[in-house]
């Protein structure tokens, strides 16, 4: 792992901007992108630069990082008037919840009426 970044994995890749994407914000610790296979009409994947697994994995020392990437979703949905009345955030977490890109991330997704229990 170099600096925190491994170089397998997809979204280090994206994060670093070695592999290309639908950028939709970056800051120094931080990026966020449209997913390449949108599940709503607004479908936006943030994740830290840092790789992280999973959330199942993440320690004290992640508490800021935690806190300040809820915050920037609730910033980035400002950004998506599709989004005014309600979005939903998820983050799979291990085989049985889905999770495809073993690099800690959320989905931010809305401009449709959600079902609720997820399938
Ligand atoms: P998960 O299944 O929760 O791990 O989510 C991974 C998400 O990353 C999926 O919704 C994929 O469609 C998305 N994804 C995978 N590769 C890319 C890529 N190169 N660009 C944008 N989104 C991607
Ligand atoms: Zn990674």
């Amino acid at each position: 792992m170099l600096n925190g970044l491994l170089s397998n994995c997809i979204f280090c890749r994206i994060g670093n901007g070695d592999v290309r994407s639908d950028k939709v914000y970056e800051d120094e610790e931080f990026f966020a992108f449209k997913d390449i296979n949108p599940q709503s009409p607004v479908h936006v994947v943030v994740i830290p630069k840092k790789h992280i697994s999973d959330l199942s994995v993440a320690s004290d020392g992640d508490k800021v990082m935690l806190g300040c990437i809820q915050l920037l979703i609730a910033k980035i949905a400002k950004q998506f008037s599709e989004l005014n009345n309600g979005f939903r955030v998820v983050s799979n977490c291990g085989y049985d919840a889905g999770q495809t890109v073993f690099h800690m991330h959320y989905h931010l997704l809305g401009g449709r009426i959600f079902a609720w229990p997820p399938g």
